[in-house]
């Protein structure tokens, strides 16, 4: 069975650290709580290769 345990799914605006709870929104801040199996906070920036990709598509127009 996985983890019921969820982060506030705005923690990194809130707040300095993830925030957990076992409910659905963040005791803290009232943010909607997200399952925390997705890592808060990804070591390879998932934007990173997106933004790869923007920039190779835009040198390709020049
Ligand atoms: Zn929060």
């Amino acid at each position: 069975m996985k983890s019921d345990i969820r982060v506030c799914g705005d923690w990194e605006a809130a707040h300095e650290r993830p925030v957990y709870t076992l409910g659905d929104a963040c005791p803290e801040c009232g943010a909607d709580a997200v399952n925390s199996a997705p890592a808060p906070f990804n070591p390879e920036d998932p934007h990173g290769a997106y933004r790869r990709r923007a920039r190779l598509r835009a040198r390709d127009d020049g």
